[in-house]
């Protein structure tokens, strides 16, 4: 028989809880991000009648075809924006989203920063990245990250901390470990790393932030 959301939500949960404190850790100190990108408004409503309250989209206009109406309804809800970012999008992800996990250029950072002036609204941020140097990848290159957060924080930003997508079909935790320590180095306190398939992993090396798709949702969207 298939899982319900409310059971896949449990597993996921306590295998966040095992990962956790296998390295130390408390479970609490893990946000587990529900990406649901390319699922609907009935696929998403089990898991917050489960008790979810923090989603992620990878792109502004499906998220903002779906995400208004439950946030009137349900407002303790937070939203993180996971998918690359065009600088002419910026104005509509500050205004829809809470944490914006894809930070990886100057003209994005002036981009986000004249709309978060505008608007008076400040969403915490990340700097998103290439921890592969893949080239069709977002994300900054490692060596250009200190330079990004420091002309982000010039202009405002709120930045919390290093996201990063490894590599496919490669073992992902020397990546994890790279992060950490480069969020170490930075002094930044949150790291956004971990899918579905190598969350655990990711919550061993130091992830505060995991960002699930498929094994919340039973397959892809
Ligand atoms: C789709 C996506 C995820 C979730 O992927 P799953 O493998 O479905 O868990 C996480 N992060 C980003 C940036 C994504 O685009």
């Amino acid at each position: 028989m298939a899982l319900s959301a409310s059971d896949r939500l449990a597993a996921v949960r306590a295998a966040i809880a095992r990962a956790a404190h296998s390295a130390g850790r408390v479970a609490t100190d893990v946000e587990l991000v529900a990406v649901s990108k390319t699922w609907g408004v009935e696929a998403i409503m089990p898991l917050i009648d489960a008790g979810q309250r923090s989603f992620g989209e990878n792109r502004v206009a499906e998220a903002q075809e779906k995400w208004p109406h439950l946030r009137s309804t349900i407002p303790d809800l937070r939203l993180h924006l996971v998918g690359q970012l065009q600088s002419n999008k910026a104005a509509e992800a500050v205004a829809l989203f809470d944490v914006i996990h894809s930070v990886d250029r100057l003209s994005l950072v002036s981009a986000l920063a004249k709309a978060m002036k505008n608007m008076d609204k400040w969403p915490e941020c990340f700097i998103q990245v290439n921890i592969g140097d893949e080239p069709q990848k977002g994300g900054c290159t490692i060596a250009d990250v200190p330079a990004l957060i420091a002309a982000a924080r010039a202009e405002g930003l709120p930045i919390i901390g290093l996201m990063c997508v490894p590599p496919a079909d490669t073992e992902a935790a020397p990546y994890f470990a790279l992060l950490q320590k480069m969020a170490r180095e930075q002094q930044v306190v949150q790291i956004s790393m971990g899918m579905s398939s190598d969350f655990e992993t990711a919550v061993m090396l130091g992830a505060t932030v995991v960002r699930v798709g498929s094994a919340l949702f039973g397959g892809r969207g």
